[in-house]
Protein backbone atom coordinates (compact mmCIF):
# COMPACT_ATOMS: atom_id res chain seq x y z
CA UNK A 1 0.00 0.00 0.00
CA UNK A 2 1.62 3.49 -0.86
CA UNK A 3 1.27 6.60 1.48
CA UNK A 4 2.66 9.23 -0.05
CA UNK A 5 0.75 9.36 -3.03
CA UNK A 6 0.26 12.64 -6.03
CA UNK A 7 -3.26 13.58 -4.65
CA UNK A 8 -1.58 14.17 -0.63
CA UNK A 9 -1.40 18.64 -1.27
CA UNK A 10 2.63 19.58 -1.13
CA UNK A 11 1.89 21.34 2.13
CA UNK A 12 1.09 17.70 4.05
CA UNK A 13 3.99 15.67 2.50
CA UNK A 14 6.51 15.86 4.39
CA UNK A 15 4.51 14.18 7.08
CA UNK A 16 3.51 11.56 4.36
CA UNK A 17 5.34 8.45 3.89
CA UNK A 18 8.18 7.62 6.23
CA UNK A 19 6.45 8.71 9.52
CA UNK A 20 2.80 7.34 8.62
CA UNK A 21 4.77 3.99 7.42
CA UNK A 22 5.93 4.11 11.08
CA UNK A 23 2.50 4.70 12.91
CA UNK A 24 1.15 1.73 10.31
CA UNK A 25 3.70 -0.33 11.55
CA UNK A 26 2.60 -0.08 15.07
CA UNK A 27 -1.29 -0.65 14.35
CA UNK A 28 -3.43 -3.36 14.77
CA UNK A 29 -5.68 -1.54 12.76
CA UNK A 30 -5.54 0.22 9.24
CA UNK A 31 -3.96 3.88 8.92
CA UNK A 32 -5.64 5.03 5.24
CA UNK A 33 -4.68 7.75 3.24
CA UNK A 34 -5.74 9.78 -0.01
CA UNK A 35 -5.51 7.23 -2.57
CA UNK A 36 -5.60 4.51 -0.76
CA UNK A 37 -8.79 2.11 -0.82
CA UNK A 38 -11.04 3.39 1.27
CA UNK A 39 -10.37 6.47 1.60
CA UNK A 40 -13.54 7.88 0.46
CA UNK A 41 -15.99 6.04 2.97
CA UNK A 42 -13.36 6.78 5.50
CA UNK A 43 -14.02 10.44 5.12
CA UNK A 44 -17.85 10.77 5.03
CA UNK A 45 -19.95 10.91 7.52
CA UNK A 46 -23.41 11.98 8.27
CA UNK A 47 -23.43 15.39 7.28
CA UNK A 48 -19.91 16.53 5.71
CA UNK A 49 -17.30 14.73 3.15
CA UNK A 50 -13.81 16.76 4.54
CA UNK A 51 -10.01 15.33 3.35
CA UNK A 52 -8.33 14.45 6.31
CA UNK A 53 -4.48 13.85 6.24
CA UNK A 54 -4.34 10.38 7.57
CA UNK A 55 -7.75 8.41 8.94
CA UNK A 56 -6.39 5.77 11.61
CA UNK A 57 -8.76 3.08 11.86
CA UNK A 58 -8.33 1.85 15.12
CA UNK A 59 -8.54 -1.92 16.43
CA UNK A 60 -7.96 -1.42 20.21
CA UNK A 61 -7.05 1.55 22.99
CA UNK A 62 -3.43 1.19 21.52
CA UNK A 63 -3.86 2.23 18.32
CA UNK A 64 -5.99 5.36 19.64
CA UNK A 65 -2.65 5.97 21.82
CA UNK A 66 -0.57 5.64 19.12
CA UNK A 67 -2.78 8.00 17.04
CA UNK A 68 -2.56 11.03 19.52
CA UNK A 69 1.22 10.28 20.49
CA UNK A 70 1.92 10.50 16.58
CA UNK A 71 -0.40 13.69 16.22
CA UNK A 72 0.98 16.01 19.10
CA UNK A 73 4.43 14.97 18.53
CA UNK A 74 3.73 16.30 15.00
CA UNK A 75 1.63 18.95 15.67
CA UNK A 76 -1.04 17.42 13.79
CA UNK A 77 -4.85 18.57 13.77
CA UNK A 78 -6.34 15.61 15.78
CA UNK A 79 -10.46 15.09 15.16
CA UNK A 80 -12.36 11.98 16.76
CA UNK A 81 -14.83 9.72 14.77
CA UNK A 82 -17.15 6.90 16.70
CA UNK A 83 -20.70 7.03 14.68
CA UNK A 84 -20.07 9.67 12.68
CA UNK A 85 -22.88 11.61 13.64
CA UNK A 86 -21.33 14.85 14.62
CA UNK A 87 -23.99 17.85 13.79
CA UNK A 88 -21.28 19.90 13.39
CA UNK A 89 -19.11 17.76 11.51
CA UNK A 90 -16.36 17.61 13.74
CA UNK A 91 -15.37 14.34 13.26
CA UNK A 92 -13.63 14.24 10.29
CA UNK A 93 -11.61 17.36 9.26
CA UNK A 94 -9.76 18.68 6.35
CA UNK A 95 -6.08 17.74 6.78
CA UNK A 96 -6.39 16.04 10.08
CA UNK A 97 -5.04 12.63 11.23
CA UNK A 98 -8.69 11.20 12.27
CA UNK A 99 -8.98 8.61 14.95
CA UNK A 100 -11.55 6.22 13.41
CA UNK A 101 -13.24 4.22 16.33
CA UNK A 102 -15.77 2.41 13.83
CA UNK A 103 -14.92 -0.60 13.80
CA UNK A 104 -14.14 -1.01 17.84
CA UNK A 105 -17.90 -2.00 18.26
CA UNK A 106 -17.68 -5.25 20.98
CA UNK A 107 -20.49 -4.87 23.49
CA UNK A 108 -20.42 -7.42 26.20
CA UNK A 109 -23.33 -7.82 27.93
CA UNK A 110 -23.17 -9.88 31.39
CA UNK A 111 -26.73 -10.36 32.20
CA UNK A 112 -26.09 -11.50 36.12
CA UNK A 113 -24.36 -8.15 37.19
CA UNK A 114 -26.31 -6.02 34.02
CA UNK A 115 -23.30 -4.53 33.38
CA UNK A 116 -22.12 -3.83 29.88
CA UNK A 117 -19.11 -3.08 28.56
CA UNK A 118 -19.05 -1.25 25.16
CA UNK A 119 -16.46 -0.18 22.80
CA UNK A 120 -16.82 3.20 21.87
CA UNK A 121 -17.49 3.01 18.06
CA UNK A 122 -20.43 0.44 18.55
CA UNK A 123 -23.90 2.09 17.95
CA UNK A 124 -27.19 2.57 20.28
CA UNK A 125 -28.75 0.20 18.03
CA UNK A 126 -25.58 -2.35 18.39
CA UNK A 127 -25.81 -1.97 22.22
CA UNK A 128 -29.53 -2.71 22.10
CA UNK A 129 -30.16 -5.73 20.31
CA UNK A 130 -27.40 -7.86 22.35
CA UNK A 131 -28.84 -6.07 25.82
CA UNK A 132 -32.87 -6.82 24.65
CA UNK A 133 -31.30 -11.11 24.55
CA UNK A 134 -31.33 -10.63 28.11
CA UNK A 135 -34.34 -8.17 28.73
CA UNK A 136 -32.51 -5.24 29.23
CA UNK A 137 -31.37 -2.25 27.88
CA UNK A 138 -30.09 1.55 28.10
CA UNK A 139 -31.69 4.59 27.14
CA UNK A 140 -28.67 6.22 24.50
CA UNK A 141 -30.60 8.34 21.88
CA UNK A 142 -33.61 7.95 19.92
CA UNK A 143 -31.80 7.05 16.53
CA UNK A 144 -29.89 3.30 16.12
CA UNK A 145 -27.22 4.30 14.38
CA UNK A 146 -25.66 7.13 16.59
CA UNK A 147 -22.26 6.47 18.28
CA UNK A 148 -21.97 5.72 21.48
CA UNK A 149 -18.64 7.57 21.39
CA UNK A 150 -20.09 10.92 21.04
CA UNK A 151 -23.74 10.48 21.93
CA UNK A 152 -22.22 9.34 25.74
CA UNK A 153 -19.25 11.94 26.11
CA UNK A 154 -21.88 14.07 25.50
CA UNK A 155 -24.81 13.34 27.78
CA UNK A 156 -27.00 11.03 25.85
CA UNK A 157 -31.17 12.17 26.09
CA UNK A 158 -32.76 8.86 24.92
CA UNK A 159 -36.18 6.97 25.07
CA UNK A 160 -36.24 6.42 28.54
CA UNK A 161 -34.44 9.64 29.82
CA UNK A 162 -37.30 10.18 32.60
CA UNK A 163 -37.06 6.52 33.82
CA UNK A 164 -33.74 5.76 33.91
CA UNK A 165 -31.67 9.10 33.06
CA UNK A 166 -28.99 10.04 30.71
CA UNK A 167 -26.92 7.51 29.51
CA UNK A 168 -23.76 9.02 31.70
CA UNK A 169 -26.26 8.51 34.49
CA UNK A 170 -25.52 4.32 33.90
CA UNK A 171 -22.13 4.70 33.28
CA UNK A 172 -20.07 3.11 36.04
CA UNK A 173 -16.43 3.55 34.32
CA UNK A 174 -14.66 4.17 30.61
CA UNK A 175 -11.45 3.33 29.51
CA UNK A 176 -10.07 6.77 28.40
CA UNK A 177 -6.65 7.64 25.80
CA UNK A 178 -5.11 10.66 27.34
CA UNK A 179 -3.53 13.29 25.59
CA UNK A 180 -0.21 12.48 26.75
CA UNK A 181 -1.02 9.25 25.27
CA UNK A 182 -1.90 6.90 28.34
CA UNK A 183 -4.57 4.60 29.00
CA UNK A 184 -6.43 5.20 32.27
CA UNK A 185 -9.70 3.88 33.45
CA UNK A 186 -11.84 6.55 34.72
CA UNK A 187 -14.61 6.13 37.16
CA UNK A 188 -15.88 7.78 40.96
CA UNK A 189 -12.72 6.19 42.57
CA UNK A 190 -10.13 6.14 39.66
CA UNK A 191 -9.82 9.79 37.51
CA UNK A 192 -12.62 10.93 39.43
CA UNK A 193 -12.19 14.17 37.46
CA UNK A 194 -11.45 12.81 34.45
CA UNK A 195 -14.58 10.75 34.46
CA UNK A 196 -16.94 13.67 36.09
CA UNK A 197 -15.73 15.51 32.56
CA UNK A 198 -16.26 12.72 30.05
CA UNK A 199 -19.94 12.99 31.14
CA UNK A 200 -21.24 15.95 29.16
CA UNK A 201 -17.94 17.44 28.44
CA UNK A 202 -17.70 16.49 24.72
CA UNK A 203 -14.83 14.81 24.12
CA UNK A 204 -12.66 17.78 25.54
CA UNK A 205 -10.75 15.48 27.74
CA UNK A 206 -9.68 12.58 25.91
CA UNK A 207 -10.84 9.52 23.68
CA UNK A 208 -12.97 6.95 25.40
CA UNK A 209 -12.50 3.33 23.54
CA UNK A 210 -14.67 1.24 26.00
CA UNK A 211 -17.61 2.57 28.46
CA UNK A 212 -18.81 0.33 31.27
CA UNK A 213 -22.58 0.40 31.80
CA UNK A 214 -24.99 -0.65 34.11
CA UNK A 215 -28.31 -1.69 31.88
CA UNK A 216 -31.59 -1.15 33.68
CA UNK A 217 -34.01 -4.19 33.72
CA UNK A 218 -36.29 -3.28 30.54
CA UNK A 219 -38.00 -5.93 27.94
CA UNK A 220 -40.94 -4.92 26.34
CA UNK A 221 -42.10 -1.69 26.19
CA UNK A 222 -45.82 0.06 25.16
CA UNK A 223 -44.10 2.25 22.45
CA UNK A 224 -45.50 3.42 19.16
CA UNK A 225 -46.20 6.54 17.52
CA UNK A 226 -49.18 9.39 17.75
CA UNK A 227 -50.28 11.39 14.79
CA UNK A 228 -52.41 14.28 16.59
CA UNK A 229 -53.50 17.16 14.18
CA UNK A 230 -51.28 19.94 14.92
CA UNK A 231 -52.50 23.13 16.90
CA UNK A 232 -51.43 25.11 19.42
CA UNK A 233 -54.01 23.50 21.89
CA UNK A 234 -52.48 19.91 21.11
CA UNK A 235 -48.97 21.27 21.51
CA UNK A 236 -49.89 22.70 24.62
CA UNK A 237 -51.47 19.47 25.78
CA UNK A 238 -48.18 17.70 25.15
CA UNK A 239 -46.08 19.75 26.72
CA UNK A 240 -48.25 20.13 30.04
CA UNK A 241 -49.10 16.16 30.05
CA UNK A 242 -45.63 14.68 29.17
CA UNK A 243 -43.90 16.90 31.77
CA UNK A 244 -45.99 15.88 34.34
CA UNK A 245 -46.51 12.22 32.94
CA UNK A 246 -45.32 9.52 35.78
CA UNK A 247 -41.20 8.53 35.16
CA UNK A 248 -42.10 5.51 33.42
CA UNK A 249 -43.19 7.81 30.12
CA UNK A 250 -40.65 9.16 27.95
CA UNK A 251 -42.08 11.03 24.80
CA UNK A 252 -39.96 12.64 21.75
CA UNK A 253 -42.62 14.80 19.82
CA UNK A 254 -41.74 16.19 16.45
CA UNK A 255 -44.40 18.74 15.12
CA UNK A 256 -43.80 17.86 11.33
CA UNK A 257 -45.99 17.23 8.51
CA UNK A 258 -47.39 13.55 8.05
CA UNK A 259 -45.38 11.26 6.69
CA UNK A 260 -46.24 8.49 3.55
CA UNK A 261 -45.87 5.81 6.20
CA UNK A 262 -48.26 2.77 6.21
CA UNK A 263 -49.90 3.62 9.57
CA UNK A 264 -50.62 6.95 7.93
CA UNK A 265 -53.96 7.21 6.02
CA UNK A 266 -53.29 8.35 2.91
CA UNK A 267 -55.43 11.64 2.35
CA UNK A 268 -53.59 12.59 5.87
CA UNK A 269 -50.38 12.60 4.61
CA UNK A 270 -48.52 16.04 4.27
CA UNK A 271 -50.89 17.46 6.80
CA UNK A 272 -49.56 19.15 9.90
CA UNK A 273 -49.32 17.02 13.08
CA UNK A 274 -47.80 16.43 16.07
CA UNK A 275 -46.10 13.13 16.00
CA UNK A 276 -45.10 11.93 19.34
CA UNK A 277 -42.68 8.95 19.80
CA UNK A 278 -44.06 7.13 23.07
CA UNK A 279 -41.90 5.11 25.42
CA UNK A 280 -43.45 3.32 28.71
CA UNK A 281 -41.45 1.27 30.47
CA UNK A 282 -44.06 0.01 33.35
CA UNK A 283 -47.37 -2.38 32.71
CA UNK A 284 -49.60 -2.23 30.02
CA UNK A 285 -52.48 -1.67 31.81
CA UNK A 286 -50.71 1.34 33.80
CA UNK A 287 -49.28 2.49 30.11
CA UNK A 288 -53.05 3.19 28.92
CA UNK A 289 -53.51 4.91 31.49
CA UNK A 290 -51.34 6.93 31.83
CA UNK A 291 -51.65 7.85 27.94
CA UNK A 292 -55.33 8.07 27.65
CA UNK A 293 -55.06 11.94 28.46
CA UNK A 294 -52.56 12.56 25.42
CA UNK A 295 -54.40 10.59 23.02
CA UNK A 296 -57.95 12.63 24.13
CA UNK A 297 -55.91 15.76 23.28
CA UNK A 298 -57.57 15.39 19.71
CA UNK A 299 -58.48 12.40 17.28
CA UNK A 300 -55.46 10.97 16.51
CA UNK A 301 -54.46 10.93 13.32
CA UNK A 302 -53.00 7.50 13.43
CA UNK A 303 -51.98 5.87 17.12
CA UNK A 304 -49.17 2.86 16.75
CA UNK A 305 -48.82 2.12 20.26
CA UNK A 306 -48.36 -0.99 21.34
CA UNK A 307 -46.16 -3.61 23.77
CA UNK A 308 -42.62 -4.12 21.46
CA UNK A 309 -39.73 -5.31 22.31
CA UNK A 310 -37.88 -2.36 22.94
CA UNK A 311 -35.00 -2.37 20.08
CA UNK A 312 -38.39 -1.97 17.95
CA UNK A 313 -38.66 1.54 18.98
CA UNK A 314 -35.92 2.84 16.48
CA UNK A 315 -38.13 1.26 13.52
CA UNK A 316 -39.38 5.13 13.75
CA UNK A 317 -36.14 6.91 13.28
CA UNK A 318 -34.06 4.41 11.01
CA UNK A 319 -34.39 6.81 8.15
CA UNK A 320 -32.12 9.23 9.82
CA UNK A 321 -29.11 7.00 9.40
CA UNK A 322 -29.16 8.05 5.73
CA UNK A 323 -26.96 11.07 4.18
CA UNK A 324 -29.12 14.38 4.17
CA UNK A 325 -28.86 17.90 4.70
CA UNK A 326 -30.06 19.82 7.69
CA UNK A 327 -29.58 23.22 9.85
CA UNK A 328 -30.07 23.05 13.38
CA UNK A 329 -30.97 25.23 16.50
CA UNK A 330 -31.92 24.12 20.00
CA UNK A 331 -32.26 24.83 23.37
CA UNK A 332 -33.19 24.03 26.90
CA UNK A 333 -36.29 25.55 28.19
CA UNK A 334 -38.36 25.91 31.63
CA UNK A 335 -41.48 27.33 29.45
CA UNK A 336 -42.47 27.75 26.31
CA UNK A 337 -44.91 30.61 25.83
CA UNK A 338 -48.17 30.67 23.84
CA UNK A 339 -46.40 33.23 21.01
CA UNK A 340 -43.50 30.58 20.68
CA UNK A 341 -45.80 27.66 20.20
CA UNK A 342 -47.76 29.44 17.51
CA UNK A 343 -44.56 30.67 15.96
CA UNK A 344 -43.42 27.08 15.15
CA UNK A 345 -47.00 26.29 14.03
CA UNK A 346 -46.17 28.71 11.64
CA UNK A 347 -42.91 28.07 11.11
CA UNK A 348 -44.10 24.71 9.57
CA UNK A 349 -46.41 25.75 7.33
CA UNK A 350 -43.79 27.57 6.47
CA UNK A 351 -40.95 25.15 5.92
CA UNK A 352 -38.68 24.94 3.05
CA UNK A 353 -38.27 21.49 3.31
CA UNK A 354 -41.44 19.11 3.61
CA UNK A 355 -39.05 16.71 6.01
CA UNK A 356 -38.12 19.64 8.38
CA UNK A 357 -39.06 19.63 11.84
CA UNK A 358 -39.61 20.77 14.98
CA UNK A 359 -38.80 18.77 18.01
CA UNK A 360 -40.21 18.98 21.30
CA UNK A 361 -39.19 16.83 24.04
CA UNK A 362 -40.53 16.60 27.79
CA UNK A 363 -37.71 15.95 30.52
CA UNK A 364 -37.24 15.85 34.22
CA UNK A 365 -38.02 12.27 36.25
CA UNK A 366 -34.79 10.53 36.51
CA UNK A 367 -32.68 12.76 34.79
CA UNK A 368 -33.09 15.95 37.09
CA UNK A 369 -32.89 13.66 40.37
CA UNK A 370 -28.82 13.72 40.10
CA UNK A 371 -27.19 16.79 41.35
CA UNK A 372 -26.14 19.35 38.33
CA UNK A 373 -22.42 19.32 40.06
CA UNK A 374 -22.55 15.61 39.50
CA UNK A 375 -21.62 15.12 35.98
CA UNK A 376 -20.66 17.78 33.43
CA UNK A 377 -23.60 17.66 31.32
CA UNK A 378 -25.49 20.34 34.22
CA UNK A 379 -28.49 20.96 32.88
CA UNK A 380 -30.34 18.66 34.46
CA UNK A 381 -33.59 21.05 35.84
CA UNK A 382 -34.48 22.02 32.44
CA UNK A 383 -37.75 20.85 31.81
CA UNK A 384 -37.91 20.72 28.41
CA UNK A 385 -35.70 20.21 24.78
CA UNK A 386 -36.78 22.32 21.68
CA UNK A 387 -34.59 21.69 18.13
CA UNK A 388 -35.34 23.03 15.16
CA UNK A 389 -34.12 21.19 12.24
CA UNK A 390 -34.28 21.66 8.93
CA UNK A 391 -33.75 18.26 6.55
CA UNK A 392 -33.16 18.14 3.25
CA UNK A 393 -32.65 14.81 1.41
CA UNK A 394 -29.62 16.01 -0.87
CA UNK A 395 -26.84 17.35 0.55
CA UNK A 396 -25.78 18.76 -2.53
CA UNK A 397 -28.59 21.27 -2.56
CA UNK A 398 -28.20 24.83 -1.72
CA UNK A 399 -28.42 24.78 2.30
CA UNK A 400 -29.07 28.58 2.36
CA UNK A 401 -33.14 28.68 2.36
CA UNK A 402 -33.44 25.87 5.09
CA UNK A 403 -30.83 27.44 7.56
CA UNK A 404 -32.57 31.04 6.98
CA UNK A 405 -35.84 28.96 8.10
CA UNK A 406 -34.14 27.57 11.25
CA UNK A 407 -32.91 30.66 11.84
CA UNK A 408 -36.00 33.00 11.64
CA UNK A 409 -37.71 30.51 14.11
CA UNK A 410 -35.14 30.36 16.47
CA UNK A 411 -34.31 33.82 17.03
CA UNK A 412 -38.30 34.02 17.50
CA UNK A 413 -38.16 31.38 20.15
CA UNK A 414 -34.43 31.91 21.57
CA UNK A 415 -34.84 34.36 24.31
CA UNK A 416 -37.50 31.64 26.41
CA UNK A 417 -34.36 29.51 25.93
CA UNK A 418 -32.11 28.32 28.97
CA UNK A 419 -28.75 26.19 28.13
CA UNK A 420 -28.37 24.07 25.05
CA UNK A 421 -27.36 20.27 25.06
CA UNK A 422 -23.44 20.09 23.63
CA UNK A 423 -24.71 17.29 21.23
CA UNK A 424 -27.20 19.42 19.36
CA UNK A 425 -24.72 22.11 18.52
CA UNK A 426 -23.94 22.92 15.04
CA UNK A 427 -20.70 25.11 14.58
CA UNK A 428 -22.31 28.12 16.59
CA UNK A 429 -19.26 29.89 18.19
CA UNK A 430 -18.11 29.97 22.06
CA UNK A 431 -20.79 31.73 23.16
CA UNK A 432 -22.66 28.70 22.90
CA UNK A 433 -20.69 26.26 23.64
CA UNK A 434 -20.54 28.11 27.36
CA UNK A 435 -24.42 28.26 26.95
CA UNK A 436 -24.24 24.73 27.61
CA UNK A 437 -22.13 24.40 30.74
CA UNK A 438 -23.91 26.90 33.71
CA UNK A 439 -20.56 28.64 34.53
CA UNK A 440 -19.48 26.82 37.63
CA UNK A 441 -19.19 23.69 35.35
CA UNK A 442 -17.67 25.06 32.55
CA UNK A 443 -14.68 26.62 34.79
CA UNK A 444 -14.35 23.39 36.50
CA UNK A 445 -14.08 21.75 32.75
CA UNK A 446 -11.70 24.47 31.51
CA UNK A 447 -9.61 23.22 34.80
CA UNK A 448 -9.72 19.67 34.29
CA UNK A 449 -9.28 20.67 30.36
CA UNK A 450 -6.31 21.93 31.68
CA UNK A 451 -4.62 19.19 33.52
CA UNK A 452 -5.37 16.77 31.10
CA UNK A 453 -5.11 18.19 28.09
CA UNK A 454 -2.98 21.80 28.01
CA UNK A 455 -2.11 21.70 24.70
CA UNK A 456 -6.07 21.32 24.02
CA UNK A 457 -4.70 18.59 21.47
CA UNK A 458 -8.61 17.82 21.11
CA UNK A 459 -10.26 20.68 19.98
CA UNK A 460 -12.44 19.73 16.60
CA UNK A 461 -15.60 19.03 19.13
CA UNK A 462 -17.45 21.58 21.12
CA UNK A 463 -14.14 23.38 22.42
CA UNK A 464 -13.56 24.16 26.25
CA UNK A 465 -10.62 25.65 25.95
CA UNK A 466 -7.76 24.60 28.84
CA UNK A 467 -8.00 27.26 31.47
CA UNK A 468 -5.07 29.58 31.42
C1 LIG B 1 -30.08 11.66 13.50
C2 LIG B 1 -29.55 12.06 14.85
C3 LIG B 1 -30.30 11.78 15.98
C4 LIG B 1 -29.82 12.12 17.25
N1 LIG B 1 -30.58 11.84 18.35
C5 LIG B 1 -30.07 12.08 19.58
C6 LIG B 1 -30.79 11.72 20.75
O1 LIG B 1 -31.92 11.21 20.68
N2 LIG B 1 -30.23 11.96 21.95
C7 LIG B 1 -28.99 12.51 22.08
O2 LIG B 1 -28.52 12.66 23.19
N3 LIG B 1 -28.29 12.89 20.99
C8 LIG B 1 -28.80 12.69 19.75
N4 LIG B 1 -28.10 13.08 18.64
C9 LIG B 1 -26.86 13.84 18.81
C10 LIG B 1 -25.69 12.89 18.99
O3 LIG B 1 -25.63 12.46 20.32
C11 LIG B 1 -24.38 13.61 18.63
O4 LIG B 1 -24.42 14.02 17.29
C12 LIG B 1 -23.17 12.72 18.91
O5 LIG B 1 -22.00 13.51 18.96
C13 LIG B 1 -23.00 11.66 17.84
O6 LIG B 1 -22.06 10.72 18.26
P1 LIG B 1 -21.23 9.91 17.15
O7 LIG B 1 -20.25 9.08 17.88
O8 LIG B 1 -22.17 9.26 16.22
O9 LIG B 1 -20.57 11.11 16.39
P2 LIG B 1 -19.10 11.46 15.83
O10 LIG B 1 -19.36 12.36 14.68
O11 LIG B 1 -18.33 10.21 15.59
O12 LIG B 1 -18.47 12.23 17.01
C14 LIG B 1 -18.96 13.51 17.38
C15 LIG B 1 -18.01 14.15 18.35
O13 LIG B 1 -18.06 13.45 19.60
C16 LIG B 1 -16.77 13.34 20.16
N5 LIG B 1 -16.45 11.91 20.25
C17 LIG B 1 -16.86 10.94 19.41
N6 LIG B 1 -16.39 9.77 19.83
C18 LIG B 1 -15.68 10.00 20.93
C19 LIG B 1 -14.95 9.17 21.81
N7 LIG B 1 -14.88 7.86 21.61
N8 LIG B 1 -14.32 9.73 22.87
C20 LIG B 1 -14.39 11.06 23.07
N9 LIG B 1 -15.07 11.90 22.27
C21 LIG B 1 -15.71 11.36 21.21
C22 LIG B 1 -15.83 14.09 19.25
O14 LIG B 1 -15.69 15.41 19.72
C23 LIG B 1 -16.56 14.10 17.93
O15 LIG B 1 -16.26 15.23 17.13
C24 LIG B 1 -28.57 12.76 17.37
C25 LIG B 1 -27.82 13.05 16.23
C26 LIG B 1 -28.30 12.70 14.98
C27 LIG B 1 -27.49 13.02 13.77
Amino acid sequence: MSTATPSISPVLAPVAGGPFDTLRARLAGHLITAGDAGYDEARQTLYATRRPLAVVRAANARDVAAAVTFARDRDLPLAVRSGGHSLAAYSVVDDAVVVDLSRMKRVRVDPQTRIARVQAGATSGDLAGPAHEHDLALSTGDTASVGMGGLTTGGGIGFMVRKHGLAIDSLLSAQVVTADGAIVTASETEHPDLFWAIRGGGGNVGIVTEFTYRLAPVGRVLAGMLLLPASRAVLRGYLDLAAAAPDDLTTIANLQFAPPAPFVPADRVGEPVLAIIVCWTGTVADGDRALAPLRALATPVADTIAEIPYPKIYAYTDHQAAPHGAAIRSMFADDLSDAALDAALAALRDATSPYSLIQFRALGGAMARVSPDATAFAHRERRFFLAIIAIWLDAAEDAAPHAAWTNALWQTVRPEGAGVYVNFLEREGPDRVRNAYPPVTYARLAEIKRRYDPGNLFRFNQNVPPRP
